[in-house]
């Protein structure tokens, strides 16, 4: 499931390749990944307009056209945006493509369909997307002194893994980085965020900025089980650097206890036994 790391990947891949490329042509033939608008709304809103960049919130993507309209993207399960020559056999569960001046198509792929695509524009983005609006403290985007840091863990009374991957809280993380952030701050994905103390708090603030940088260097988590790969098809290596995620049974790179997995909330949670507390 792409979470900052990978949706920053695709969004810098993004920014290179396609800014400047005038849309020529919408296909959109997956009701599901379109259904906050129509195949002609979205036809209507982005036709004949230039790409000027792209930017991203969290786990979403806003492609800048000219005009003011934006392409909002979310990828959510198995969602991918793919940049492929036109005219390029097409994958299974394209839903939406956009044909662009140039000779290249920007497609979205999605088998498991929870990913969407829909247009608006930055003064009706509140009221169109609930969701982004609520988004909390971006990691990558919004300076956050220390202080307010501390307040926003030690002020609740959450599970830490869960408070990590509350999008109305921190925007961005998920299952795999909630793990390894965790990791790096030596901290238990079970402990109560109001009990840290001010070290606990500061390994934690320095963890998550950390891991979110050396993971994006990385090109994002290729997992087995997950269908991540960049906008030119290519998967990320960070899963190579991952510490305790989907490692059960192996040793912690820092102290050599056995990596343990958990279910927690209905998913996969992984920790160390012997440095995380
Ligand atoms: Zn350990």
């Amino acid at each position: 499931v792409p979470e900052l790391p990978e949706v920053e990947t695709v969004r810098r891949d993004l920014e290179a390749l396609a800014t400047g490329r005038r849309v020529t042509g919408v296909e959109a033939t997956g009701a599901r990944s379109i259904r906050r608008t129509s195949a002609a709304t979205l036809a209507a809103a982005v036709e004949g307009r230039t790409i000027m960049g792209a930017e991203r919130r969290g786990k979403y993507l806003f492609c800048r056209l000219d005009g003011d309209v934006l392409v909002v993207v979310h990828l959510r399960m198995s969602g991918q945006l793919r940049w492929t020559p036109a005219g390029q056999p097409r994958m299974a569960h394209t839903h939406v493509v956009l044909h662009l001046d140039g000779g290249h198509e920007l497609r979205f792929v999605d088998p498991r369909t929870f990913g969407e695509v829909f247009t608006t524009t930055p003064d009706r983005l509140a009221a169109d997307a609930p969701g982004i609006a609520r988004l909390g403290w971006d990691p990558l985007l919004d300076p956050l002194p220390r202080a307010r840091f501390s307040a926003l863990v030690t002020g609740r009374r959450r599970q830490l893994k869960a408070l990590l991957c509350d999008q109305g809280v921190v925007a961005g993380l998920g299952n795999i980085y909630s793990d390894e952030v965790l990791h790096a701050a030596r901290l238990r994905f079970d402990r109560t965020s109001a009990t840290l103390t001010p070290r606990e708090v500061g390994r934690l603030y320095r963890a998550i900025p950390e891991v979110l940088v050396a993971a994006i260097e990385a090109r994002g988590s290729s997992l087995a089980d997950a269908q991540y790969v960049d906008l030119l098809g290519r998967p990320g290596s960070f899963q190579h650097q991952h510490q305790v995620h989907a490692r059960a049974g192996q040793p912690c790179p820092r102290c050599g206890r056995l990596v343990i997995r958990v279910r927690y909330q209905g998913r996969s949670t992984y920790f160390c036994p012997g440095c995380q507390r």
